[in-house]
């Protein structure tokens, strides 16, 4: 059978069904759509300022590729001054290759490359974080240590480069996974707390942005396959069976059957966060102070970062 028409331009065949929409597509219609979806987004949010610099966080994976393709007509719109920043976690095997994709992502978002990696910033690499922690026999989730050192690092990097706002690859997926989580563990607040951090610019708290929001996952896994991406998808090894991973096949097999279910949940937090933004105990719980150990911006007496560290070299005496 004849695939159907493409409901945009009723020319082309559709290679695409939108089902939470029943939109049918053809690769130019879908391409385009989905440059527009992030163009609108990121008019209604003004998320960027005319002119101001800012910092792409790319790792090599396919949201990274997407968000160059849309950054870089962003940028030329809004006259931004885009810069790249990649994070070297330190894993064998794993960033080394990584790095190439990296410099095409680059090229494509036309901005320069600048890379540090955690050895430089924290003395560890990731391999050597867990080599430590195994040997002290520490049961640390190597993906929560990672993912604060890379916000840090990105955050640091960024700052360096009097970037105004670091854009990074998060999609609609990420987004109700990280609701979803939130939920579950009963940190509804936080939901909250991360609008009001990010919208503030203080204490050298750069904002993170995230343009493609609102494209679920696998959109932005083929908008980037449209525009010549290569995969880079071998799975990082430190990953294990995680909650992240439990919530997204939650989620998918929701989204299966009630097409749509992501965007409401991502909706529902934005709401509640606008209503608690201005909420005293909320203003309270985001007021940025420095960490007493090493003076970077954060809500608590000690930072996550030094919080690991010290977890991880207090165990280490013992
Ligand atoms: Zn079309
Ligand atoms: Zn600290």
């Amino acid at each position: 059978m004849e695939p159907p028409l493409c409901t945009h331009c009723s020319k082309r065949k559709s290679f695409y069904f939108r089902r939470y929409s029943g939109e049918k597509l053809c690769q130019q219609c879908f391409t385009k759509n989905i440059e527009g979806l992030v163009w609108r987004y990121v008019k209604r949010e003004q998320l960027f300022k005319e002119g101001e610099r800012v910092a792409l966080a790319i790792s090599g994976g396919k949201d990274s590729y997407a968000l160059a393709q849309v950054m870089r007509k962003i940028a030329k719109r809004f006259k931004l001054d885009l810069v790249a920043i990649f994070i070297d976690e330190g894993i064998g095997g794993y960033r080394e290759e990584a790095l190439q994709l990296v410099k095409r992502i680059a090229e494509i978002a036309e901005a320069p490359l600048y890379t540090s990696s955690f050895k430089e910033i924290f003395g560890m690499s990731l391999d050597e974080i867990h080599r430590k922690s195994m040997e002290k026999g520490l049961e640390f989730n190597m993906c929560t240590f990672c993912g604060t050192l890379r916000r840090r690092a990105i955050n640091d990097l960024a700052r360096e480069l009097n970037a105004s706002k670091v854009a990074v690859g998060h999609n609609l997926d990420d987004e109700a996974q990280t609701v979803f989580m939130n939920l579950i563990r009963g940190n509804l607040i936080r939901l909250a707390i991360r609008t009001v951090l990010y919208d503030k610019r203080s204490a050298g708290l750069i904002p993170r942005v995230k343009p493609l929001r609102n494209i679920p996952e696998n959109e932005v896994a083929l908008y980037a396959y449209l525009k010549g991406a290569q995969f880079y998808e071998r799975e990082c090894p430190y990953v294990r069976v995680s909650m992240r991973d439990e919530v997204r096949n939650i989620l998918n097999t929701l989204e299966e059957k009630h097409p749509g279910v992501k965007f409401s949940i991502v909706r529902s937090a934005d709401k509640l966060a606008a209503l608690l933004k201005e909420h005293p105990a909320i203003l309270e719980r985001v007021k940025i102070r420095h960490c007493k150990n090493c003076g970077a911006p954060t809500t608590r007496e000690l930072c996550r970062v030094c919080e690991l560290f010290q977890a991880l070299t207090a165990k280490l005496k013992t």
